[in-house]
């Protein structure tokens, strides 16, 4: 959703967008898929990863968090979309994430950008260790001019055991924290925010900017329109409380057209944008761990 009357100060504060320099991008299993068969669109994936090879070639860092692992991985092995069983889901993720990165790899390949794996756990946030490790190993990536793709470990942790950072767009919040990102971006199946959802209530209404996080936090559905994925609007609004704290601005967008990355990173009013205001105490760690 484009805003056709953004305010003075959204023009101002959207116009600084384009100089931000470390970008995170989200791309959820519903955008990344064709609904009616499940396989992947892979002129979706191949126009996604020009957007981000163009933001690299304009000498921004990028990283890409993506999901799909699991829903390739029961494309490939012949099991229902609809599967539920835990051990289906991790064995099915470990094929599919392997199939996705081979995909990555070839596309990014292609534009000349190198990738990179990262798969992580609630454990890479929570534990000291793991998280100077994690951080290190990503500062390293974007310093070498690698385009990380990150996921979260989902054949050893998974959405639905406890034990879990949650789904992707909080995972991509907390990514977004730990290596210093100033811009976040939430590709979604729907167009931003709404004062009410909009599948239900035609009169609910385009919020295109969020200062205050406390004035929308029961904006938030618990469900998307896809079956496949994870995050509704509450998960959205978690990670904007991360990126938030983080002094990352976050943006949720519809992934429908991808060209959306490019037109946000330009300034224009499209999605909504969450403004930032950094906060020094805030606590990663602990915020994960009382979750
Ligand atoms: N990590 C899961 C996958 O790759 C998706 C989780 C999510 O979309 O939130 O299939």
């Amino acid at each position: 959703m484009r805003n056709m009357d953004p305010s003075q100060e959204e023009r101002e504060y959207r116009a600084q967008i384009k100089d931000r320099k470390r970008i995170v991008v989200k791309i959820g299993s519903s955008s990344l898929h064709h609904m009616s068969t499940g396989e992947l669109n892979l002129t979706k994936m191949e126009r996604l990863v020009r957007e981000l090879c163009e933001l690299k070639n304009q000498g921004k860092d990028v990283i890409l968090v993506s999901s799909g692992a699991i829903a390739v991985g029961k494309k490939v092995m012949n099991i229902k979309p609809t599967d539920k069983d835990i051990p289906v889901k991790q064995a099915c993720a470990a094929v599919g994430q392997a199939r996705l990165m081979m995909i990555y790899q070839k596309l990014f390949a292609e534009y000349n950008h190198t990738t990179a794996q990262i798969l992580m756990t609630k454990h890479t946030i929570v534990d000291e260790i793991n998280r100077r490790n994690a951080h290190n190993t990503f500062t390293e990536l974007l310093k070498l001019g690698v385009i990380p793709v990150v996921n979260e470990n989902d054949t050893v942790a998974i959405h639905e055991v406890e034990d879990t950072i949650g789904d992707n767009d909080f995972l991509s919040a907390v990514v977004a924290n730990l290596v210093g990102a100033d811009m976040l971006i939430l590709l979604s199946d729907i167009d931003g925010l709404y004062t009410d959802d909009p599948r239900a209530n035609k009169d609910a209404k385009f919020i295109s900017l969020v200062e205050n996080l406390a004035d929308v936090m029961d904006m938030g559905k618990e469900s998307t329109g896809s079956n496949i994925g994870t995050g509704g609007m509450s998960a959205k609004l978690h990670a904007a409380t991360v990126a938030m704290n983080a002094g990352t601005d976050m943006v949720i967008a519809n992934g429908k057209d991808v060209s959306v990355i490019h037109k946000i990173m330009e300034g224009r009013y499209y999605g909504t944008l969450f403004k930032s205001h950094k906060d020094e105490k805030f606590d990663i760690a602990g915020y994960i761990d009382e979750m």
